[in-house]
């Protein structure tokens, strides 16, 4: 049988072999004393591309995230979230146990309104609530399947967050796709925000590696904590020249990308007992949920595991697809072919 149709995850690529030779070529040094030049190429770069004084390499999204609350909370204190966040749900619980903070979901599908926010504002001065000290945006939105946060709402909610003495912070893992999806350039999504992140490893194709973007105060602070959770690496050029060649030469093709996840998600949607809102599918993700009477979620991984296509179970009853850098349109047909004939049957 041939490779199976990967579409668990963006995160399944491997670097190509023009990325294999620029990460060869990469020039390096010790970045822990700030003399990695593709590192540091790299952090000017994304710094000036994300409108922010500075940046700070990160070895995995999870860290930059952590490293995040970390910069902009206390022990104690609590962070807004859309539900199903990559924070609460991804992280092994690190929000809790490296920051000490804990998460409060507001609003559906991966969005939330300022007024959300506003009514989850814990009141100041009184000792018996929580600090709320941070507010969180995924965009795009993992769990519920790839969406775009409404530019507008998120000008509003930093502009709230702020008169309320409030942190703003956007895990753009998947900013790109926002970026692409939504017309808007990287750095007006970023703007509003007092730290962003945003990951290399995802739809740019590197194979590892995400990044902190702020204040040169914050990115100060961001490096502290980066080595006390044993972030801090050395020759980390070779990372930083697939995220370089990831961000020149993967970025636009991303549209291509969501086209593949669009006509995968109409075929599903017409499939007997799979329940899938095609509005949710702005980007590259796919998540449809199986009606009762339907078979879960487990087996229909495993059915389609057996016909050459590899997807994720998200819960109970939720699937979820990824198309990727390492998937064609052809095989999205493919793998779109074989989930309507398993789903059929
Ligand atoms: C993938 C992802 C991250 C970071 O994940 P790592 O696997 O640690 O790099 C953070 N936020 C979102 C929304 C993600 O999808």
């Amino acid at each position: 049988m041939s490779l199976p149709i990967d579409l668990r995850s963006d995160t399944v690529t491997r670097p190509t072999q023009a990325m294999r030779e620029a990460m060869a070529r990469a020039d390096v040094g010790d970045d822990q004393y700030g003399e990695d030049p593709t590192t540091n190429r790299l952090q000017e770069q994304m710094a000036a591309l994300l409108g922010k004084e500075a940046a700070l390499w990160m070895p995995s999204g999870t860290m930059a995230n952590q490293v995040a609350l970390l910069v902009l909370a206390r022990a104690g204190d609590e962070v807004v979230t859309a539900g199903e966040a990559h924070a609460g749900w991804h992280e092994a619980g690190g929000a809790a146990a490296n920051a000490g903070v804990q998460i409060v979901e507001v609003g559906e599908r991966g969005v939330f309104t300022c007024e959300q926010f506003e009514a989850a504002i814990k009141p100041a001065g009184l000792p018996v609530f929580p600090a709320t000290t941070v507010v969180e945006i995924e965009n795009t939105h993992n769990r519920a399947g790839g969406v775009v946060f409404p530019q507008d709402e998120v000008v509003r909610i930093c502009a709230l967050a702020r008169q309320r003495g409030v942190a703003s912070f956007l895990d753009g893992a998947r900013l790109w796709n926002a970026a692409v999806a939504s017309g808007r350039s990287e750095g007006e999504l970023a703007q509003p925000f007092d730290l962003v992140s945003v990951a290399f490893s995802k739809g740019l194709g590197a194979p590892g590696g995400s990044l902190l973007a702020g204040s040169r105060e914050l990115i100060q602070r961001a490096n502290r904590h980066r080595r006390r959770l044993g972030g801090a690496m050395r020759q980390v050029g070779i990372f930083a020249a697939a995220a370089l060649h990831g961000f020149e030469f993967h970025r636009e093709r991303l549209a291509g990308d969501h086209a593949n996840a669009r006509r995968l998600a109409e075929r599903l949607a017409a499939c007997p007992g799979v329940q899938l809102d095609l509005a949710s599918v702005q980007t590259n993700i796919v998540v449809f949920h199986l009606a009762p009477g339907a078979p879960d979620a487990a087996t229909v991984v495993a059915q389609a595991r057996a016909r050459g296509v590899l997807l994720n179970a998200f819960g109970p009853r939720t699937v979820r697809a990824v198309t990727h850098l390492d998937v064609s349109a052809q095989q999205c047909e493919e793998a779109a072919a074989q989930l309507a004939g398993l789903l059929a049957g």
